[in-house]
């Protein structure tokens, strides 16, 4: 793992981009760090690794800084739901957030961002399943809450992000993200884990999230 997995979802991220006609540069790779120590996330920065993803702010606290310092070219993503009260952290920790999902955080991401003069780029994420329990904006009300978001709070969006249902054929999920986000001019499509990359590559993914496939399991 580590490197080795590194090396090994490059190549595939290459042939499903190869497969679906499209330039692998325009798949940008994080690397889901949570739950790992530095001490495995250094080999995969040393073999040239550049963006991780995190899904909490206070753990991201302490494990970034540092390597940061180290190494001052590396990107980090917050990938897991936001609190309002840790608004104001994770815009000053984190280059992109992925979980934008209600009126409320986005104002006080607008804040931070006029406050700090910092700008990480934004994605909007969707509960493209419809699911009770998980976070995101419902499908249907994706477009008012762009336009919230943009012309509410002058908020610069990068894309949509979304996590498919564990249980289904995770493309017609994909394919509709895709959808709204043609529909809204945006051309981020943060989508595709370790188990359905190739599949979200295939249907326009420009930032795959990977974790087990990288890492190993979280055990
Ligand atoms: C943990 C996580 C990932 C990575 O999951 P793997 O299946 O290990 O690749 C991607 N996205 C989000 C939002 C996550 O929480």
């Amino acid at each position: 793992m580590g490197h080795d997995g590194l090396a090994r979802v490059k190549r595939e991220i290459e042939e499903a981009a190869r497969a679906a006609g499209r330039d692998a540069a325009s798949v940008t790779l994080i690397a889901v760090s949570k739950t790992f120590a530095e001490a495995d996330i250094v080999p995969v920065i040393a073999a040239g690794q550049r963006h991780f993803g995190e899904n909490r702010v206070q753990e991201a606290k302490g494990k970034w800084p540092g390597l940061r310092r180290q190494w001052p070219d590396l990107r980090l993503h917050l990938i897991g739901p936001l609190q309002t009260n840790k608004t104001a952290e994770a815009v000053a920790l984190f280059d992109a957030i992925h979980s934008i999902d209600r009126p409320k955080l986005a104002a006080m991401v607008a804040r931070e961002i006029e406050a700090q003069n910092r700008r990480p780029q934004l994605f909007i994420q969707v509960n493209i399943g419809r699911e009770n329990q998980k976070a995101g904006v419902d499908p249907d009300g994706a477009d008012g809450f762009i336009g919230l978001c943009r012309e509410g709070h002058g908020l610069t969006i990068a894309g949509l992000m979304c996590i498919p249902p564990a249980d289904a054929d995770p493309r017609p999920h994909f394919e509709e993200l895709a959808r709204i986000a043609r529909r809204n001019g945006l051309t981020g499509l943060s989508m595709g884990m370790s188990g359905d990359y190739e599949v979200a590559i295939e249907e326009g993914a420009t930032q795959v999230r990977l974790g087990s496939a990288i890492f190993g399991g979280r055990g």
